[in-house]
């Protein structure tokens, strides 16, 4: 499906964090009292984090769990502005919230999974957030569906709103997972891939579920060349009101970052351009005659289509397509293909065949 533009201010014209990568934006899940926030943002600030999260409003799964603060809590946040100078940031959910939040001078809002989710609740803060200048990151709804994230993006930029970016924190899953939430990186690669422009951020917090898996989950999303991430952080994780086992101290972050490595998105050294050219060409040639092989196999599809009706015989053998397969997985091992990848391209390959035999059936 191809995607309408979105109008995006580049996240370098925020002025929000500083160059270069990764763009950092952490605090605690909530904020839980003054004390806990100015603390923490202090060990932040300490280690040179410019923006602060606290979620003030929290979407709970069972009622009676801490749902926040509330509204006071903004008071907190304006605190933290003050006195250490960073920009402040928190879930919205709704019109109210986002009134409030204008009122406390909350810098950069945040539209959580479940919201994200709800066209309402987006078209809601859309309204209420229309005109205002405040930057807004939209997390990936619950359910692993581009169509519905992309769909959050173009309300915010319908009501004018060009600060726009994202927040990958994985899908909700019913599988038996290592993680919180299934990071399904295909979908973020997908996204980025459409609108590249659109900063992108990725919270290894939620995705992961536990402080063990920070690191690795932050590292895969910077090689993927996301722009920052977003890290819960706590002066006492263990005494936290939500999401104790996922969030680690400021000096925990600092030990975490100082692990990543950060490699470049590109470069313009002329060794490496050479080398990396070199490479490429390869591939280019190689991709054609995939296109090459894709077409002659597709042709001998049509001809068996084409046999097939003149003998009057289904398009479908199910027994000749799972021991073709089978052998393809076999001998793709052999070349070092996973299974998962040629199942992937055959299959493709099959419901095309499929689709074109049962064009020439019906003509
Ligand atoms: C959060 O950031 O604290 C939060 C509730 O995240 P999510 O919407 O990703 O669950
Ligand atoms: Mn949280």
């Amino acid at each position: 499906m191809s995607s309408r533009p979105l109008e995006i201010t580049p996240v370098e014209e925020w002025g929000f964090f500083t160059l270069p990568r990764p763009m950092i934006i952490a605090g605690p899940c909530s904020a839980e009292s003054e004390e806990q926030v100015m603390e923490t943002a202090r060990g932040l600030h300490d280690l040179g984090i410019h923006v602060f999260r606290a979620g003030i409003w929290k979407p709970r799964t069972h009622p009676g769990s801490f749902e926040g603060v509330g509204a006071p809590g903004l008071k907190w946040l304006q605190k933290v502005k003050h006195e250490f100078g960073m920009k402040v940031g928190t879930e919205v959910a709704s019109a109210k919230h986002v009134f409030e939040c204008i009122k406390y001078g909350v810098d950069i809002v945040w539209i959580g999974a479940r919201t994200t989710a709800n066209p309402f609740l987006v078209q809601e803060l859309a309204d209420a957030l229309q005109d205002t200048d405040i930057p807004v990151l939209v997390k990936n709804p619950v359910n692993p569906d581009l169509d519905l994230w992309i769909g959050a993006l173009e309300r915010l930029n319908r009501a004018r709103i060009r600060k726009l970016g994202v927040i990958h924190r994985g899908f909700s899953t019913s599988e038996d997972i290592l993680y919180r939430n299934d990071p399904q990186w295909k979908i973020a690669i997908e996204l980025r891939t459409r609108y590249p422009g659109l900063p992108f951020f990725a919270d290894p917090s939620h995705m992961g579920g536990s402080r063990k898996y920070l690191l690795e989950l932050s590292q895969t999303a910077l090689d993927l060349g996301l722009e920052g991430l977003m890290i819960e952080s706590h002066c006492h994780p263990e005494c936290a009101l939500s999401d104790s086992a996922q969030q680690l101290t400021p000096e925990g972050l600092r030990e975490m970052l100082g692990k990543i490595v950060v490699r470049d998105k590109d470069s313009d050294s002329p060794t490496y351009r050479e080398g990396i050219d070199q490479l490429r060409a390869q591939i280019d040639i190689i991709d054609e005659g995939l296109l090459y092989s894709f077409s002659s196999r597709m042709n001998v599809s049509r001809k068996i289509g084409q046999y097939k009706k003149e003998h009057n015989i289904a398009i479908l053998q199910t027994s000749r397509w799972d021991s073709l397969l089978g052998s393809m997985i076999e001998k793709g091992r052999a070349y070092g293909l996973s299974e998962d990848f040629i199942r992937a391209v055959f299959n493709a390959i099959h419901d095309e065949s499929v689709r074109t035999q049962n064009q020439i059936l019906s003509e």
